[in-house]
């Protein structure tokens, strides 16, 4: 059987502990017997950063711009205890987030359903796919307190110098608080352009939500700069692929999104995207079955795993113990990568490679074949938890029958 090939180098980051030690079985076992894979590598693993004085991790960013599409593996945000273990000349900034200030983009987490993992939500029967707006808002705060008697105020200054003076409270009968936040038209537009682009490629519906009956000008402004973008950039092609773009009051939206049967993206303001992404991933059950995809505003793409490095694992396996680590989410990441890929080049082989790639993997979860976190949520009977070997095994033949 001839291999599938490439037009296109796809940008590879590799990664730290338990998730590197997979990516390599991923990369061996499913996909390098059927496609000739194409890839510019970068190690992403924090000797290599160390080594480098992280300056791969800006190339591997660059390459991401330069080429469209990448795929990541897992990596280690150093702290103080991997100073000493990496014995590193500074604690490095998390590439993820080095790679998202230089894409400018927005990180969608999206769940992998299966059968027999039920979600704590039982009506959502397809996945909820949560951004979060990662910049502004109470993130990037000044706050005061403010002792009894004082006034406090909003002071602009502009260019030449003029003050324009807004009051806050006039803290006449009890001492209290203040709290100055700020967002960026800028960064509210790069967030809903992401946002527009990624509901496109997965041709699903946007809800975007705020405050925005009491927040009559902060929370206004993301509703009217999404709205702007939407009808002037977005409206027809939404309407090509049958998709739509609604905006509704952030309660209103938490209503919705616990009666919905999922199969939406719901774009978040920074906090609402801090506590909803929580609350939405816990209820689909396992972190090993969460991808992430970070998109740009010009549609550059980068697929991951949500999950980190699975250290604890890792140390076992150092040991020559086996473990039953859940390889899921990071093959979906690189299906979710191949097939962007093929969408953009133009090469079906490489789609359909994709799809059964993710069928050969559900299949073998839904037979009774899983890792120990999946076995421990799993209603099936027939469960059986096993090693990631095995695991990766099952998907491997299963993909062998699907690509005959
Ligand atoms: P983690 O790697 O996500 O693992 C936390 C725990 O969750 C594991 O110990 C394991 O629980 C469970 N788990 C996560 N993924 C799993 C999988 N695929 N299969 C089975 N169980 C899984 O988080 P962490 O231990 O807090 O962080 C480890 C390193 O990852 C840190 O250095 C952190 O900086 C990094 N990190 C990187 C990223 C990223 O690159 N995107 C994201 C988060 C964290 P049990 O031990 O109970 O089995
Ligand atoms: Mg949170």
């Amino acid at each position: 059987m001839s291999k599938i090939t490439m037009k296109t180098p796809l940008v590879e980051m590799d990664g730290d502990e338990m998730t590197r030690v997979i990516w390599k079985m991923i990369k061996e076992q499913l996909i390098e017997p059927y496609v000739d894979l194409k890839t510019e590598y970068y190690d992403l693993g924090l000797k290599k950063r160390n080594e480098t004085d992280d300056k791969v991790t800006a190339d591997s960013a660059e390459a991401t711009k330069k080429y469209g599409v990448a795929v990541k593996c897992a990596t280690i945000t150093p702290n103080a205890a991997r100073m000493d273990e990496y014995k590193l000349k500074q604690m490095w900034k998390s590439p993820n987030g080095t790679i998202r200030a230089i894409l400018d983009g927005t990180v969608f987490r999206k769940p992998i359903i299966v059968k027999g993992i039920t979600p704590f939500i039982p009506t959502w029967t397809k996945p909820i796919t949560i951004a979060r707006h990662a910049y502004g808002d109470i993130y990037k705060n000044t706050e005061l307190r403010i002792p009894e008697g004082a006034k406090a105020e909003i002071v602009v200054t502009d260019k030449d110098g003029k003050e324009t003076r807004a009051l806050i409270h006039n803290f006449s009968g009890s001492a209290g608080i203040v709290q100055g936040v700020h967002n960026l038209d800028r960064s509210i537009a790069s967030f809903a352009r992401s946002c527009f682009e990624f509901a496109l490629s997965e041709r699903e519906s946007i809800w975007f939500a705020s405050k925005d009956t009491i927040s009559k000008t902060y929370d206004h402004r993301f509703k009217d700069i999404f709205a702007e973008i939407f009808e002037s950039e977005y409206k027809t092609k939404f309407d090509e692929a049958g998709i739509e773009y609604f905006y509704t009051l952030i309660d209103d939206a938490v209503a919705r999104i616990i009666r919905s049967e999922g199969g939406v993206i719901w774009a978040c303001k920074n906090y609402d995207g801090d506590v909803m992404s929580d609350m939405v991933a816990t209820a689909y059950g396992s972190l090993g079955l969460m991808t992430s995809v970070l998109v740009s505003p010009d549609g550059v793409y980068e697929y991951e795993a949500a999950h980190g490095t699975v250290q604890r694992h890792y140390y076992k396996w150092l040991k020559g113990e086996k473990t039953s680590t859940n390889p899921v989410a990071t093959i979906f990441a690189w299906s979710g990568a191949l097939r962007k890929r093929g969408e953009l080049d133009g090469i079906a082989e490489l789609v359909d490679y994709a799809d059964k790639l993710e069928k050969a993997t559900i299949d073998t979860i839904e037979s009774g074949v899983m890792t120990g976190d999946m076995a421990a949520l799993s209603k099936l009977e027939n469960k059986r938890s096993v090693y990631t070997e095995e695991f990766l095994g099952a998907i491997a033949e299963r993909l062998a029958e699907l690509m005959r």
